[in-house]
């Protein structure tokens, strides 16, 4: 069976959870920093090491920020939340307990639109990470593994949707979209390959019209959206394929091998971790006030979503270039300064995609050197007809390079464009005087040689002519 003939027939069922670590200086609950690529456990201390007697303090900003990607999911934040202990045995879980928040999360019933569609989130809670065994790359690797607890103690929000998505499509919108509300208001990097964001997919199927969900498997190790998005695929087809041969699927938790891209049995519920949660003593319940709440509500900026429909709304944009220019926050930030200064949004947008994109490109740099106050008044003088759009094709590189402003070099290269009435004549007269030929063929009726005249005229002042105003004054002349 095809992934179509299978879709045609069953319907994916997935919920996702994922793990976000918050870009705080310092751990959740510890003064220890949470700097990325120390020496192996340097820094560390008794919190953090889980040695016996030491206690947890909690992060005040760690829960700022937890509250502020709560509000930016749209979830309603608990006015009063428990940590738990979530008890398991593991070398890089020192404590032996991860400090989690379990029946009263910090926050519920939140949302993030796709495409139209509505996901719901079923809770955001705070916990603290573990750290990392590392089984090659040291000393005696085959013999020996490594425990590095930089890591133990990072803080964590867990994000649980409801089993909303009903395909791999769909779960891949979801994870971008979050991914870039988390980056807008800048609680996490969102960065994959370094751990900061990790998810787990849960995954069912059902016959197309049935009520009831279908037996879910728990796919971990999803290492990129792409891969989310492949082993989503592979996992859905082998459970239709499962239950098409007559079999069925159990609940499970299965690991993602990207290198075959299947998914491998590892441990079904019967060997399920029971972890034994209580209410951590060592804490005592977050309250979060509503004037905290409303502090965080008030310093939040304006969300990917809304900018991108304020763009169209108000710039005209289209739809396409409305998801380009709010890519991120730091982009929408340019591009609306950019508008701004040029009094012509859709022009400015397609400079800041199109000429600036590709010098950003070719340089191989993500933060650009023209400013956006510069790049808007380079559009502005193409408005304003003192310079050709074809010269700021070439004056935008320069600016590049030196970070000058237009009228800068314009200035100095004596390049703005010629729309002087006398000077203008001078040029045209000379053109007529040059092209008798041609000149003779207008006036006999074919009027569309005034093209190649124009051209004359144009390159005769290097291009600085303004072409509308050598249109006019040939036609007069001519006439
Ligand atoms: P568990 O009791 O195994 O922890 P939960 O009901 O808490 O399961 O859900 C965990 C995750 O699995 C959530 O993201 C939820 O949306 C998702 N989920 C629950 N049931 C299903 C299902 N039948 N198919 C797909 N995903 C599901
Ligand atoms: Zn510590
Ligand atoms: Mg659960």
């Amino acid at each position: 069976m095809t992934l179509s003939d299978v879709l045609a027939k069953f319907e994916p069922v997935i919920g996702l959870e994922v793990h976000v670590q918050l870009a705080t200086n310092t751990k959740i609950f510890c003064g220890c920093p949470t700097s990325f690529g120390a020496e192996p456990n340097s820094n560390v201390c008794p919190v953090c090491l889980g040695l016996p007697g030491a206690l947890p303090v909690l992060n005040r900003k760690a829960v700022d920020m937890a509250i502020e990607a709560a509000l930016a999911l749209n979830c309603t934040v608990n006015p009063k939340s428990i940590f738990a202990r979530k008890n398991y045995f593991y070398p890089d879980l020192p404590k032996g307990y991860q400090i989690s928040q379990y029946d009263q999360p910090l926050a519920e019933h939140g949302y993030v639109d796709i495409g139209g569609k509505r996901l719901g989130i079923t809770r955001v809670h705070m916990e603290d990470d573990a750290g990392k065994s590392i089984h090659d790359g040291f000393k005696d690797s085959s013999k020996y593994s490594y425990v590095d607890l930089n890591r133990s103690g990072t803080p964590l929000i867990e994000i649980v949707t409801e089993p909303d998505m009903r395909s791999s499509d769909e779960a891949y919108a979801f994870l971008t979209e979050l991914k870039q509300v988390l980056q807008y208001i800048n609680v996490s990097t969102c960065d994959m390959e370094k751990g900061h964001l990790r998810c787990d997919a849960n995954v069912s199927v059902r016959l197309r019209g049935a009520e009831k969900f279908g037996t879910k498997a728990e796919v971990k190790n999803l290492n990129s959206f792409r891969f989310l998005k492949m082993a989503l695929d592979y996992e859905i087809g082998r459970q239709v394929e499962l239950i098409e041969s007559g079999g069925r699927v159990i609940q499970e938790t299965r690991l993602y091998n990207n290198e075959s891209g299947e998914t491998v049995g590892m441990r079904s519920k019967e060997h399920a971790h029971d972890y034994r949660y209580f209410p951590e003593p060592d804490l005592i319940p977050l309250r979060i006030s509503s004037q905290w709440i409303a502090q965080v509500r008030e310093r939040m900026p304006e969300l990917p979503a809304s900018r991108r429909a304020r763009f169209i709304e108000a710039y005209g944009l289209r739809e396409y270039d409305a998801g380009v220019l709010t890519a991120t926050r730091a982009m929408s930030d340019y591009f609306e300064e950019t508008a701004k200064a040029s009094g012509d949004p859709r022009a400015a947008a397609n400079w800041v995609m199109g000429d600036l994109a590709g010098l950003l490109k070719g340089a191989d740099i993500g933060e650009s050197p023209v400013s956006a106050a510069n790049l808007g008044r380079l559009v502005a003088l193409i408005g304003e007809g003192k310079i050709s759009g074809k010269l700021a094709k070439e004056i935008l590189p320069k600016m590049f390079a030196n970070g000058e402003t237009a009228d800068a070099i314009i200035e100095r290269e004596g390049l703005a464009q010629i729309s002087d009435e006398g000077a203008l004549t001078k040029i045209i007269d000379e053109v007529i005087a040059a092209n008798p030929k041609q000149v003779e063929q207008y006036k006999s009726g074919k009027t569309a040689v005034i093209g190649f005249l124009v051209g004359q005229a144009m390159k005769a002042s290097r291009g600085q002519a303004d072409p509308a105003a050598v249109n006019r004054i040939l036609k007069e002349k001519l006439a």
